[in-house]
């Protein structure tokens, strides 16, 4: 028995196992730009892994980090407990993080920061006298995991048709229109009216039904969808003037892919709660976290009566081994100046992009900082099946890409060289070229 076939016990993850376990495609070790497969051929790293791995593979300050922290506290409970490093790591999140926005929860994944940010939300409404406000909107084509809050909030109708959702949710329309807008280079003029689509539903609902807005800055899962300009702006002031929390679902922006560590700061945006993951620890050790305001914690904490104040936690929130990671990933991005290697790399990843226009099948490319998509014209009849084309030859030809439907998304790591960045996207153009 091969260990890759149908009968191995591996349930993978949002994978067509059977297609994979046919002809699998494995990934055996990793190393800065690259990973390799078991047979020694290196696969340039244009998706970060998953979006995640956004200082390189194996830098050798993580590493250390994890080495040393396993053999020196594996694991210790932070269930009325704690341990140094969780504080500290909690300490240097606020530091570079939006002014005000200093409460770190830690949780182990973006799905359960997002859930995390949901309950917060709700327990913040309720803490300050507002207990009416249960309602939570997210947005069309959001992504915001696989929690069933997650879920109930996203707007991808694979992901939620088969399961009961959240009662109580509304979605504001998307922000992806590929008439006006295909080939705009980073945030589309016209769309910020789209925002206003919460007031009909407060005028629907009442706001005193509402309790938060969940959108994702810059809609990454999805195929890069960039907010037309202006759009964040007035979903914030709307949402203030209506007593409703904004939430960011930073799991993919935050962390350096915007030249920034959020995507808050980036846009010039505050919301009252950021949710991220993957890149706070290169991904090298599993966490997230819900990053709320000093309003925040201060309604649902300091006002509560005696005794535990929020209902909500994990066994592993804060978990030594992943703040030990933290912090040497955040000290990487830091020494080696990553997001700002990512700011004054964007131009050039930009132009690089939009070279691809006019390439044969390419109906739109979309990008901002160091994260890009390039949309296909879909076969007839096989939706997905050219971009997934894609997909498998740049991998047998030595480069990883992302692929969603028919969308090709690219967003290397930040220490990714100019060099690396015109092999992406020649290598897309070739394949593009030979491909039916
Ligand atoms: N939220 C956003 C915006 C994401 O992009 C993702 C994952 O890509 C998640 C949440 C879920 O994160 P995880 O897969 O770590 O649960």
């Amino acid at each position: 028995m091969n260990s890759f076939s149908n009968e191995s016990s591996f349930w993978m993850p949002f994978t067509n196992n059977r297609g994979f376990k046919a002809n699998p495609r494995l990934l055996a070790s990793a190393k800065d730009m690259h990973y390799f497969t078991p047979d020694g051929r290196a696969i340039l790293d244009g998706t970060s892994g998953l979006w995640c791995v956004n200082a390189g593979h194996a830098r050798p300050k993580i590493v250390e980090a994890i080495q040393k922290q396993a053999a020196t506290l594996d694991f210790a409970p932070t269930f009325q407990l704690g341990h140094p490093l969780a504080f500290e790591f909690a300490d240097e999140i606020a530091k570079i993080f939006p002014a005000g926005m200093d409460r770190v929860f830690f949780t182990n994944s973006g799905s359960e920061a997002v859930d995390s940010a949901l309950k917060i939300a709700l327990a913040y409404q309720r803490a300050i006298g507002q207990g009416t406000r249960t309602r939570l909107i997210g947005r069309e084509k959001g992504y915001h995991g696989v929690g069933f809050g997650g879920i109930s909030v996203g707007g991808i109708a694979n992901n939620r048709r088969f399961f009961p959702l959240l009662p109580g949710v509304d979605h504001l329309p998307h922000t992806f229109n590929i008439e006006a807008d295909a080939f705009t280079r980073g945030q589309p003029e016209k769309g910020a009216e789209l925002a206003d689509a919460l007031e009909s539903i407060v005028t629907l609902h009442g706001a005193e039904t509402i309790a938060a807005v969940i959108v994702e800055p810059v809609a990454g899962s999805i195929g890069v969808m960039v907010p037309p300009k202006g759009y964040l702006e007035r979903l914030r002031e709307i949402t203030r003037r209506h007593g409703i929390l904004l939430i960011f679902d930073e799991v993919i922006t935050a962390f350096g892919r915007l030249g920034h560590p959020t995507g808050a700061q980036y846009f010039g945006v505050t919301p009252d709660i950021i949710t991220c993951a993957k890149g706070i620890t290169n991904a090298a050790v599993p966490m997230g976290a819900a990053v709320a305001s000093r309003k925040i914690y201060d309604a649902i904490v300091e006002n509560a009566a005696p005794g535990i104040e929020l209902f909500h936690g994990y066994t592993y929130s804060g978990h030594p081994l992943a703040a030990a990671a933290g912090l040497a990933t955040l000290a990487t991005y830091r020494e080696d100046g990553l997001f700002e290697r990512s700011r004054a790399l964007a131009p050039y990843w930009e132009e690089r992009a939009h070279s691809l226009r006019g390439a044969p099948h390419v109906i739109d490319i979309r990008n901002i900082g160091l994260m890009a998509a390039i949309e296909l014209r879909p076969r007839d009849g096989a939706p997905g099946a050219r971009a997934m084309e894609v997909f498998h030859r740049a991998f047998d030809e030595g480069l990883l890409l992302r692929v969603t439907a028919d969308t090709i998304a690219l967003s290397p790591p930040l220490i990714v060289e100019k060099a690396q960045i015109d092999q992406m996207f020649d290598k897309i153009g070739s394949l593009l070229k030979s491909l039916s």
